[in-house]
C-alpha cells in the first residue's frame, strides 16, 4: 500500500474519472473525503471504500462556491488527521457552435466551476498542507494543449487550469506542495455519455461512429481507461513523484506529444 495514513480529498468523486480516483487511493491505503454537488453520489463512493475496508467519507459541495469548498476542507480536516493529497476531477464540458445564442452562460458556467472550481479547491488544498507539504492534482484535458472547434469554453478553461498549476507550483515548493496536472485524452465517463451527440453532429457522424474515430486517431489504438488514468494519480500522489511539480503531463495513448 503505498498511500496508507495518507487522507486524500477527491472532487467529482460521484462519477466518472473522480469515483475511479477515490476508489484507487482508498485501495492503495489512504484516508478518502468524496466530494460532489450531488452528495448522495459522493456517499456512495465513500459507502463502497468502507465497504472494502477503507477510510473514507462523503461530502457535498459546489466547488464554485468558496464558503462551501472551505467547509468542506474543515470537514476533511475535523475527519482525519492530516491532508496530503488533493484530486480535482470535478468538470462539466459542453460543446456547441461558438456563436451559439446562450454560448455567454455556457462560457461563465464553465468557466465558474472548471476554472474557479479548481482555483477555490487549490486554495483549500494549499492551506491544509501547509507545514507539512503534499500533493494537488488538477485535471486538464488534451483540449487544454490543443483547442478544436466548437469547444471555446471548455479548451480555455482546460488550458488556465494548467497554467494555475504552474503558478500555484512555483509558489508553493519550498513548503514542499507539489502541484501537478493530467492532460487525458477520451476515457468513456458519464461525461461522454452527455455529450456524445452533440460530438457526432459536430463531426458530422453518427454516434456510434464517435468512438472508433478516436481510436483511429490514438497510436495506442485504444481509449484511455480509468486504470491508466488512475495509474498516473497514483504515482503523483505518492512519493515516487517527489522530484516532479509544474508539470501538465499528457495521457492520451500518444495523440498529443507537445
Ligand atoms: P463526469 O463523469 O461528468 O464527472 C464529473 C463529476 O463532477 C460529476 O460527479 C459531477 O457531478 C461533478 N461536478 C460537476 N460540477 C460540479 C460542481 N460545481 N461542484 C462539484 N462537483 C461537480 O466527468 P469525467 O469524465 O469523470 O471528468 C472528470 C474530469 O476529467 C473533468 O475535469 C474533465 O474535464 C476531465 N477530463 C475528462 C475526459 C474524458 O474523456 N472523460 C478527458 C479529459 C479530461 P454531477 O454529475 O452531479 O453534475
Amino acid at each position: 500500500m503505498r498511500l496508507k495514513g495518507k487522507t486524500a480529498a477527491v472532487t467529482g468523486a460521484g462519477s466518472g474519472i473522480g469515483k475511479a480516483c477515490a476508489l484507487r487511493l482508498a485501495q492503495e491505503g489512504a484516508n478518502v473525503l468524496a466530494i460532489d454537488l450531488d452528495g448522495a453520489s459522493a456517499e456512495k463512493t465513500a459507502e463502497q471504500i468502507r465497504k472494502a475496508g477503507g477510510r473514507a467519507d462523503a461530502a457535498a459541495a459546489d466547488i464554485s462556491e468558496k464558503e462551501a469548498v472551505m467547509a468542506v476542507a474543515e470537514k476533511a480536516a475535523k475527519c482525519f488527521r492530516s491532508l496530503d493529497i488533493w484530486v480535482n476531477c470535478a468538470g462539466i464540458s459542453v460543446i456547441q457552435p461558438f456563436l451559439a445564442e446562450d454560448s455567454e452562460q455556457v462560457w461563465d458556467q464553465t468557466m465558474r466551476v472548471n476554472l474557479k472550481g479548481t482555483f477555490l479547491c487549490c486554495q483549500a488544498a494549499v492551506k491544509g498542507m501547509l507545514g507539512h507539504g503534499g500533493s494537488i492534482i488538477n485535471f486538464s484535458s488534451q483540449s487544454g494543449k490543443k483547442g478544436t472547434n466548437q469547444y471555446a469554453a471548455y479548451c480555455a478553461s482546460k488550458f488556465g487550469i494548467r497554467g494555475l498549476t504552474q503558478s500555484i507550483a512555483a509558489e508553493f515548493a519550498e513548503e514542499n506542495i507539489r502541484v501537478n496536472c493530467i492532460c487525458p485524452g477520451v476515457i468513456l465517463t458519464p461525461m461522454w455519455d452527455k455529450q456524445v451527440n452533440d460530438y457526432a453532429k459536430k463531426k458530422h457522424i453518427t454516434p456510434e461512429e464517435v468512438m472508433p474515430r478516436f481510436k483511429e486517431n490514438i497510436p495506442l489504438g485504444r481509449l484511455c481507461t480509468y486504470q491508466d488514468v488512475t495509474n498516473l494519480v497514483l504515482f503523483l500522489a505518492s512519493k515516487d513523484s517527489e522530484y516532479m511539480t509544474g508539470q501538465s503531463l499528457n495521457l492520451t495513448g500518444g495523440a498529443c506529444t507537445y
